[in-house]
């Protein structure tokens, strides 16, 4: 079975005009993680490079493409897990970074926390010699005009969101069986300033053990963080339940016990996975055995030889 690494580009409901680009960028995403994981390099490298390629990916609310705060700034937050050693690195509300996985990661493996916010992060960041970028390679026009949109009296940016949201996540186990989870992402549209939501939360926007499993989530982080989804899924999978049964559980729970909606891509520590949702859709892609799996609908689920020509 092994290896294997999941990806996901979101919950939600991806608008047409965008679910092409969310398509092909969470395929791009899956098949750069598998050639690390073929090439026998570690599930935490195959989980960075393909979160940090949608991080790149202007289709993505990560990195550059990321929602506006309600200043119309970027503030982002990541984490990164790995199960051997339940090592893991966060940042929140980051500022000026292209790429706040790889920084979640510098905080694991040159630091003794776990998490560094703001200032702080942006600190330690200069001291790695990550170079800061101006906020404006972050900002899309789309980030902006629904930044506009939403500063209007009527608006529900959380209700917005969850039609067009975006946060990026993966999931990996390598030959070794050593597993890794990574999520990344800008937030909720026009969120406070200072706003730290799931994705930074170790149980909530990710966790991995290799006794069990990893999970990374994507969904409104108020709830998520409600019902600890990463860690809810995986006490699951410890009481018994499949990858999929265990997902689905989680996200019945999190939608009967706090009213949300979401999306999580989950593995267990023989490479059976699952892409799972609630919300109308999901972009998630995932790659195993050299075949690329992917879908964005409900029921939907495509296959094809990894290396087909895209
Ligand atoms: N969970 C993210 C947050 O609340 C948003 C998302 O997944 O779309 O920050």
């Amino acid at each position: 079975m092994l290896p294997v690494v999941v990806v996901h580009g979101g919950a939600g409901h991806i608008p047409k005009e965008r679910a092409e680009r969310s398509t092909s960028g969470v395929c791009s995403a899956a098949r750069a993680g598998y050639a690390i994981l073929r090439g026998g390099g570690s599930s935490m490298d195959a989980v960075v490079e393909a979160v940090a390629l949608m991080e790149d990916n202007p289709a993505f609310n990560a990195g550059c493409g990321s929602v506006l705060n309600i200043k119309g700034e970027v503030e982002m937050d990541a984490i990164v897990m790995e199960g051997k050693t339940l090592a893991s690195g966060a940042v929140s509300a980051v500022r000026n970074i292209a790429n706040p996985v790889r920084l979640a990661r510098l905080v694991m493996d040159k630091t003794s926390h776990a998490c560094l916010t703001a200032e702080g992060a942006n600190l330690f960041a200069r001291q790695m010699g990550i170079p800061e970028v101006p906020m404006e390679s972050l900002i899309t026009d789309y980030s902006r005009m629904r930044w506009k949109k939403n500063l209007e009296p009527n608006a529900n940016p959380v209700e917005c969101q969850m039609g067009k949201t975006g946060t990026v996540g993966a999931v990996a186990v390598d030959a070794e069986g050593n597993i890794a989870c990574a999520t990344s992402t800008g937030g909720m549209l026009n969120k406070m300033e200072g706003r730290v939501g799931d994705t930074p939360c170790i149980g909530s926007g990710g966790y991995a053990d290799n006794e069990v499993g990893a999970v990374s989530t994507t969904g409104h982080g108020e709830a998520i963080m409600k019902v600890t989804l990463a860690r809810l899924i995986l006490f699951h999978m410890e009481q018994g339940k499949s990858a999929e049964e265990a997902s689905d559980l989680g996200l019945a729970y999190m939608k009967s016990r706090v009213n949300s909606l979401g999306g999580v891509v989950t593995v267990d520590p023989r490479g059976c996975w699952a892409a799972r949702f609630s919300s109308r859709q999901m972009s998630w892609a995932a790659a195993q055995r050299d075949t690329l799996h992917h879908g964005l609908r409900s029921g939907e689920h495509f296959t094809q030889s990894i290396d087909d020509p895209h």
